[in-house]
C-alpha cells in the first residue's frame, strides 16, 4: 500500500477512537519514548476530549526530561482502545501486558520488518528513526494537529539519538527536513545535548578501563565486556554500563564493533554496531534483530560469545574479499 494511503487510513483510526493507548519497546532509548510522548502530546494538544495514554512496563531514568510515562493500568482500560506501537519490531519486544487486549494495533516503526503483528502496519526501514515518521504524519496532517513544544522536543530527541547525532547512512534528506521543522518550532538543541551526553565523571572513570580492556580479532572486530564485576565496583545503572559501545566506534581499521554487557538475569546483552557492512544478519542468529547497521542479541554463555565475535569476524574478512578501503589498513 502507498505511504500516503497508508497515512490516511492511521489517521482515521486516530480520529475514529476515543481512547488511544500507545506502547514501545522494552529497555527503552530516546527514539521510542520520544516518538510515544511526542505523539501523545501532539494527540492530546490536538484532542483534547480523547483519552491519550503512553503505558510501559520499564523506565528510562537519563530520558524523564521529556516527561513521565503513564503507570499501566488495569487490562479493563484497554478493551476499547486503539494501540499505537511504536518503535518496536517484533511484538514480544512490547513493553506493555494487556496491549494485546486493545481493540485494534497499529505498527509504526522503522526496523527490518519480521513481525507485522499490527492490523495496520506501516514499517519503513529507510527511515533513520521513528520519531521522523511521527514528524512526517504530524506535518502531512498539519492543519488538523497541532505541535506544541514538548511534543518537538520529545521527537528531535529521538531523530538525534537514533541518527547517531546525524552521522549514520540512514540519514536522509528528509531526516535533516524534520529535525529543521522541530528546530523552527523552538526546542532547546544545548538542553537537549546536555541531558543526553552529559555523564557522571566515574563513567569516565570506567571507560578508560575499559579502552584498556578493549580487544581487536584479526580481521578487525572491536569488543568489550562489561561484566556484573565491572558494573558494580563502579556503581553502574544497566543503561550506563550498555552506554559503553559508543567508546569503541570510531576505531580505525574495525567495521564491526561489539558490546557484551552483563544482565542481571545471568544472560548477556549483546549490542552490535558497524559502519559499511550489515550486522542484522549476525544478531537474528543469536535471538535478536534490529536495524542493518545497529541490532541487539542475548548470548546465553561465554562459548557463545565466542562463537558470536567469531561469525562477526568472519563476516568481516568475507566483506573485505570484495571491498578495498583505506579504513581498515592499520
Ligand atoms: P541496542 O543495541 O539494544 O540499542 O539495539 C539496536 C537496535 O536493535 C535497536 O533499535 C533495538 O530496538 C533493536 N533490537 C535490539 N534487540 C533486538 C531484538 N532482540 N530483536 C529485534 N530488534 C532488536
Amino acid at each position: 500500500m502507498e505511504t500516503n494511503e497508508l497515512k490516511q487510513i492511521i489517521f482515521n483510526k486516530i480520529k475514529e477512537y476515543n481512547n488511544i493507548i500507545i506502547v514501545r519497546h522494552i529497555r527503552p532509548d530516546g527514539d521510542c519514548v520520544g516518538a510515544t510522548l511526542g505523539l501523545k502530546y501532539i494527540l492530546q494538544e490536538s484532542f483534547p476530549n480523547k483519552k491519550i495514554k503512553v503505558y510501559a512496563n520499564d523506565y528510562a531514568d537519563y530520558l524523564e526530561f521529556l516527561g513521565s510515562e503513564d503507570k499501566d493500568e488495569t487490562p479493563e482500560a484497554y478493551v476499547d482502545a486503539l494501540i499505537i506501537a511504536l518503535d518496536v519490531s517484533v511484538s514480544d519486544r512490547i513493553s506493555n501486558s494487556y496491549f494485546k487486549t486493545g481493540k485494534e494495533i497499529i505498527k509504526i516503526d522503522h526496523h527490518i520488518e519480521t513481525d507485522p503483528y499490527g492490523d495496520i502496519n506501516w514499517v519503513d526501514d529507510t527511515r533513520a528513526s521513528c520519531c521522523e515518521m511521527i514528524v512526517e504524519l504530524y506535518d502531512t496532517f498539519k492543519n488538523e494537529l497541532v505541535l506544541p513544544l514538548n511534543a518537538a522536543q520529545a521527537l528531535y530527541t529521538g531523530i538525534v539519538t537514533d541518527s547517531g547525532r546525524f552521522k549514520f547512512s540512514s540519514v536522509k534528506g528528509d531526516t535533516l527536513r524534520y529535525a529543521a521543522l522541530l528546530i523552527d518550532r523552538g526546542v532547546d538543541i544545548e538542553r537537549i545535548s546536555a541531558n543526553l551526553y552529559l555523564k557522571e565523571f566515574n563513567v569516565y572513570k570506567l571507560q578508560g578501563e575499559m579502552l584498556k580492556k578493549a580487544k581487536i580479532t584479526k580481521n578487525g572486530v572491536v569488543y568489550i565486556y562489561v561484566t556484573e564485576d565491572i558494573q558494580k565496583k563502579y556503581n553502574l545503572s544497566l543503561n550506563d554500563a550498555s552506554s559503553m559501545i559508543s567508546i569503541i566506534e570510531s576505531i580505525k581499521g574495525s567495521i564491526i564493533w561489539l558490546a557484551f554487557i552483563d544482565n542481571p538475569d545471568k544472560t548477556i546483552r549483546v549490542r552490535l554496531r558497524s559502519r559499511f557492512m550489515t550486522v542484522n544478519q549476525i544478531a537474528e542468529k543469536y535471538h535478536g534483530g534490529g536495524h542493518d547497521r545497529a541490532s541487539g542479541a542475548t548470548v546465553y554463555s561465554k562459548e557463545e560469545m565466542k562463537r558470536l565475535i567469531k561469525d562477526a569476524d568472519k563476516e568481516i574478512k568475507k566483506y573485505k574479499e570484495s571491498h578495498n578501503d583505506w579504513l581498515w589498513e592499520y
